[in-house]
């Protein structure tokens, strides 16, 4: 399995899981066009990447300008793009009631409508050269729902659906869509969030993440190399059967009972009185 003669437009990639994603393709044979927010990030990452196998293009997804020059910057690579990873993406916490409106808005713009207009501009490529591989990373949150995070969730939760949407209306064109959705990874964003609740745990944060894994299966956080190695797998042709997949890559998170998880906690309360 590997990626030769693939090109891949990955989006997000200055930082994090789209960063990983773009040094295990080129690794694995693909030329990448990793495009992002920060100039300087998705330099430092190109620095990394051999000559000649990846080019970057700065700019936001939300802005259909911008998504047309990622696209042109892919282009000029090979004049095809096999792959579009739609990685880019913002956490941005609140209740219904409380979440403030600009925040409900770019979460939308950034990880639902930019996905689409990516969409929308690669596809009618990948429809000239027979076919492509489109992979959007959601969110563990569009389907197991987390407090205080409604734009977030409902935001990956209607790119689970477009992505959906896509596989249908564009399968008979050779164009596979599918979803990946991570359980906690540790990344720029994250790191956020462990920094905002530091002051309130009474651990360092290692103990309090080692506590968090207790209840999930593989008892530890995802990294970003999990991620991309999904990936792979959904970018290259072993997974050429499988279209409008959701996959959830969350370390058994996703199947546990919480109702069961919260019982075996109070008992072991219980029994320590
Ligand atoms: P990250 O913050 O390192 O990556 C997000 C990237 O998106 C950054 O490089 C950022 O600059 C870029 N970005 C943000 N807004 C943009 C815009 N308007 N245009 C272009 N680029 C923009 O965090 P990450 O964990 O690597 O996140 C990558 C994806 O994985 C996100 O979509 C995130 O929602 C998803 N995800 C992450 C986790 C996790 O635990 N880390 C869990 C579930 C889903």
């Amino acid at each position: 399995m590997d990626l030769k003669g693939k090109v891949a437009l990955i989006t997000g990639a200055g930082s994090g899981i789209g960063a990983e994603v773009a040094r295990k393709f080129v690794r694995e044979g693909a030329k990448v066009c990793i495009a992002g927010l920060f100039e300087e990030e998705l330099v430092n990452v190109l620095h990394e990447l051999p000559n000649g196998s990846a080019v970057q293009c700065q700019g936001d997804v939300s802005k259909p300008e911008d998504v047309t020059r990622m696209v042109e910057t892919a282009l000029s690579l090979e004049n095809k793009i096999d792959v579009l990873i739609n990685c880019a993406g913002v956490s941005l916490r609140g209740s219904i009631t409380d979440i403030d409106l600009d925040n409900w808005h770019k979460s939308f713009e950034v990880n639902l409508h930019g996905p689409f207009l990516l969409m929308r501009a690669v596809i009618p490529h990948m429809i000239n050269s027979g076919g492509g591989s489109i992979i959007n990373i959601s969110s563990l949150g569009a389907l197991r729902l987390f407090t205080d995070s409604c734009a977030y969730s409902s935001s990956k939760g209607a790119l689970v659906t477009l992505t959906q949407q896509a596989a249908v209306d564009y399968g008979p064109n050779n164009i596979r869509c599918n979803v990946v959705c991570p359980g906690f990874v540790h990344s720029d964003m994250t790191e956020q969030g462990l920094k905002n609740i530091s002051p309130i745990i009474k651990t360092d944060i290692q103990t309090f993440l080692e506590n968090a894994f207790e209840d999930i299966p593989l008892r530890k956080p995802g990294t970003t190399d999990k991620i991309a190695s999904v990936c792979f797998f959904l970018a290259s042709d072993e997974s050429d059967y499988l279209t409008g997949t959701v996959i959830p890559v969350d370390g058994g998170t996703a199947v546990v009972d919480v109702f069961g998880v919260g019982m075996r906690r109070a008992v072991k309360e219980l029994r320590r009185e």
